[in-house]
Order: C-alpha cells, then sequence, then structure tokens
C-alpha cells in the first residue's frame, strides 16, 4: 500500500487500527515530495525536522489514545500564512529571507490538532496571479501535464494535493486562488464564506476579500479541514462564530441555480459540456434547476481589479525595506532605501498593484475609480442577495477553460485576468464557493464551481458530497 494515496479519513482509520504510524506516513510523504518535486516546485521550503518531530508527538497522542482526525496527518501550507520558525516569502523576493516569528490562527489550530507540516507550498507573488507564474521561485507544473500551468494563486498547495506530496493543503483566496487551482489539478478546494476563517497571520491582499481555505483529495477531507480551521478569532476583527446548521441537506430537496451569464462566449465547449452534464446528474438526483441572472457580471473584473489593487497598494507599504525583508542598505538616504528596496524587491505583478492602485485611491481619481468601484459590488452583491431569495446553491464553472499552458497568458496581463471572470464575482460578495472535479478534457481537469450564501458552507459540502460519487 502506498501510504500516500490515502485519504485524511482513511489515514486517521489506519492510526485507529495501528496499520501504521504518523513519522511513517510522514516519512512516506517526505519520500513522494524528494521524488516528485523537483519537477513539479510546488514546494518552496520543505520542514524535514520539524515534520519529523511533529509525527512524533502525534504518535504519542495517538498511543494515549486521545487523538483527532488531523492527527498525525501530513498537511502543507501556502507560504502567504506563517508558521513559527519556518520562512515565509509570499514567494517575493522582498520577504527571501524572512522567517515568521509567530503562527497564523489556522496553523495554531492545525497544530493543536497535532497535523504534520511538511512545508511551505509556492505561490503568485504576494497571492497576486491566476497561475502561480508570478512566483519568484519559478513557475508550479500541473501534475497532470507539465506543460501547463497548475492555476494560482494557491497553485502550490493544489499540486502538492494533486501529486500526493501532502495528504491536505491550505490556501488562500482573494478572486478564485483556491477554487481555480484545485479545478486545474483536480482536487477539492473550498472558498469559505468571508470571516468564517480567520485571517490573522496571512499576508495580506486585499483584506475585504482575502480567506483561507482547505484543498483536499475529497469532500469528505473537506469538511475535516473546514471544521478545524473556522470559528472567531479576537486576533481578525472581520472574523465570526458561524452558525452552521447541520440540519440534513439533500440535493433531492434543494433549488439549484445556473446563471445564464456564465455560459457565454469565451466558455470552451468541452467545459461547458462537464459543467451541463454535472448539472443533468444534478436534475437526475431530484433538484430542482432554475435559470438564473447575475446582471452585473459583466462589471466583475473592472470592479474587482480596482477595489483589489487599492487594497493591495495600501497593504503592500508595510514592505518598506525598513520594517520587513529585503533592504538596500548601501543607499544614503531614508527615500534612496524605500526605493531602491521596493524597486529590486517586488516583481513586475505587485508593481503594477501598487501603481494602479495608488492611481485609483489618488485625490482627483477616487470618485471616478475607487468610489465606482464600491458602488458596483454593492450591485453584484444585490445580484446575488436576489438569486437566493429562491435557490439555494448556484452551479457553474470554476474558469472558462482547463489548465493552460505555461507561458500562454504570462505577458498579457489582461487575458490573465480574465480567467477570473467566474470566482471573484463571489468574492466581492463574501460568498463561499467550492471546486469539484466535474470531469475532464483531454486528460485535465474541470471543476464545477457551487456557490453557496452567507455560511451555508453546509449545503454547499452536502451537496458536493453526494454528487462527488456520480461525477
Ligand atoms: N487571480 C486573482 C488575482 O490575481 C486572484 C488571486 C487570489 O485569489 N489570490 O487577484
Amino acid at each position: 500500500m502506498d501510504l500516500t494515496d490515502l485519504t485524511i479519513k482513511q489515514a486517521h482509520q489506519g492510526f485507529k487500527k495501528k496499520e501504521f504510524s504518523a513519522r511513517e506516513l510522514a516519512l512516506a510523504y517526505l519520500k513522494k515530495i524528494k521524488q516528485t518535486d523537483k519537477d513539479l516546485n510546488a514546494y518552496l521550503s520543505v520542514a524535514e525536522e520539524s515534520a519529523l518531530s511533529d509525527a512524533e508527538l502525534a504518535d504519542k497522542k495517538i498511543a494515549s489514545g486521545n487523538f483527532s482526525e488531523l492527527t498525525g496527518i501530513p498537511c502543507a501550507i501556502k507560504d502567504a500564512i506563517l508558521v513559527e520558525g519556518q520562512k515565509c516569502t509570499a514567494a517575493s523576493k522582498i520577504l527571501k529571507n524572512y522567517t515568521a516569528v509567530y503562527d497564523a490562527t489556522v496553523t495554531k489550530k492545525l497544530k493543536k490538532e497535532g497535523s504534520v507540516i511538511l512545508g511551505k507550498t509556492n505561490t503568485d507573488e504576494f497571492t497576486m496571479g491566476a497561475s502561480t507564474e508570478n512566483s519568484a521561485f519559478g513557475v508550479v507544473k500541473n501534475p497532470h501535464d507539465k506543460t501547463r500551468v497548475a492555476g494560482g494563486s494557491s497553485g502550490g498547495s493544489a499540486a502538492a494535493v494533486a501529486a500526493k506530496e501532502a495528504c491536505f493543503s491550505l490556501g488562500s483566496d482573494t478572486g478564485g486562488s483556491i477554487r481555480l487551482p484545485a479545478s486545474f489539478c483536480g482536487i477539492v478546494g473550498l472558498n469559505p464564506t468571508y470571516g468564517s476563517v480567520s485571517r490573522y497571520g496571512l499576508i495580506a491582499h486585499a483584506s475585504s476579500l482575502d480567506q483561507i481555505g482547505p484543498m483536499t483529495k475529497n469532500v469528505e477531507d473537506c469538511k475535516i479541514v473546514f471544521n478545524v480551521i473556522k470559528g472567531k478569532d479576537k486576533k481578525d476583527a472581520t472574523s465570526v462564530e458561524s452558525e452552521i446548521q447541520n440540519s440534513k441537506f439533500e440535493i433531492r430537496n434543494s433549488r439549484i441555480g445556473v446563471p445564464k451569464e456564465y455560459f457565454a462566449e469565451g466558455l470552451d465547449k468541452e467545459v461547458e459540456k462537464i459543467i451541463k452534464n454535472a448539472i443533468k446528474k444534478a436534475e437526475q438526483a431530484g433538484a430542482e434547476i432554475e435559470e438564473i441572472s447575475l446582471p452585473n457580471t459583466k462589471y466583475c473584473i473592472a470592479c474587482y481589479y480596482i477595489i483589489v489593487p487599492s487594497e493591495a497598494s495600501s497593504n503592500l507599504a508595510r514592505f518598506d525595506g525598513i520594517k520587513y525583508g529585503y533592504s538596500d542598505q548601501s543607499q544614503k538616504t531614508l527615500m534612496q532605501v524605500y526605493y531602491k528596496s521596493r524597486g529590486e524587491g517586488f516583481g513586475l505583478e505587485p508593481k503594477r498593484r501598487i501603481m494602479l492602485g495608488t492611481h485609483s485611491l489618488s485625490f482627483g481619481y477616487y470618485d471616478a475609480y475607487y468610489k465606482k468601484a464600491q458602488e458596483v459590488r454593492k450591485l453584484v452583491k444585490q445580484d446575488f442577495t436576489k438569486a437566493f431569495e429562491k435557490i439555494d446553491l448556484i452551479f457553474c464553472p470554476v474558469a472558462p477553460f482547463p489548465a493552460f499552458k505555461i507561458g500562454e497568458k504570462a505577458d498579457n496581463p489582461l487575458s490573465m485576468y480574465l480567467v477570473d471572470i467566474y470566482t471573484c464575482g463571489v468574492k466581492l460578495a463574501g460568498l463561499p464557493g467550492l471546486s469539484l472535479p466535474a470531469g475532464n478534457v483531454g486528460g485535465l481537469p474541470v471543476g464545477l464551481q457551487i456557490i453557496g450564501n452567507h455560511f451555508e458552507e453546509n449545503k454547499i459540502l452536502a451537496i458536493a458530497q453526494e454528487l462527488e460519487n456520480v461525477l
């Protein structure tokens, strides 16, 4: 048996029956990483020693009989989430030598359960991108076709799970960064409702949209991880204790909305077929299917790419060459240290966003850009609110196409931004969404996106679990 084939649940059963130890499971994953990651580049750092000491602790817990489903389970964490004592680079040169001095709340929660942290995964620089090509440390290859991207920005977290280099991982989603790579790599990825998971210890991209979420081999594992990481945290004022109702929810009692604006020009025909097939399967299982309209979809990309760079320009101001990371100390004046450190430390995409965002927020342009975008954001949110008055969930694609070729969009920021067309509206509205493997086009996975109302992850997960078996 290859231990890296096991899901969280199966590995947990294995521990219960004493079939193998946490150390053996950790070693199996570390070996897999050594064998395959040189090529994939999913990890930016592997913490072999501390993973083995986590496993030793887990074995003690298991021996005592007092252990949980995540005890001894090896995971990978996106390199934008802090793990005390380990490097956290956000895949940027500016943080190349930065070591985290505290744990993110989600890290703390995983440690409390006794999870084994294998290392930190590659991402687009400061989580800005849709292909992980914006990493300062090399692109992540898609395990299904190494000439293609793994998606982004949590491309490392997705590829690690898909290539069995981790049993599960954590990613973060600002405009699609969990769901898109999950779709491209054929795994399950959940972007939780804004506020349901603490952002404390997540390097900020756009604070009014960023959320951390699980990336797993199947839906059951996703539920397990989500239940551990969610909840109110006094260190993140936007976090709340979600009242997730555990009432039974089934496809046969569900009303599913299909947004007509999402099935328009630009959607790959094969992807469309796969999504329509998933919708048909839900209908056969008793769901009521209804066409809905999200009329402001056409403004989502423009709105997102004003608000997100605006917030990013402010968030990235803290990387000044003084407080954190890379600093060019050869300069004579403070101003020159700022210019040089930021100029050399940041890559192209963060620079682009700092400029766009600063412009949108500047006196004279604020009303025309930032304020206008906030008004449009309200309209996008209203579209979803209206839709959820008569439906439980929305079914749609995650992306218009399967994983694209490495380099195909790298030189054209606008075509890269358009990849987010089906995922960024959800974020503007603060809603939860999941990517569920639904089929493949010529060996490339395609995800179905299941969007729910605020804090209704339970409905999303219940339906996804039911559908998982028939897709
Ligand atoms: N592609 C989107 C962007 O670049 C989403 C990134 C994300 O969710 N972190 O902003």
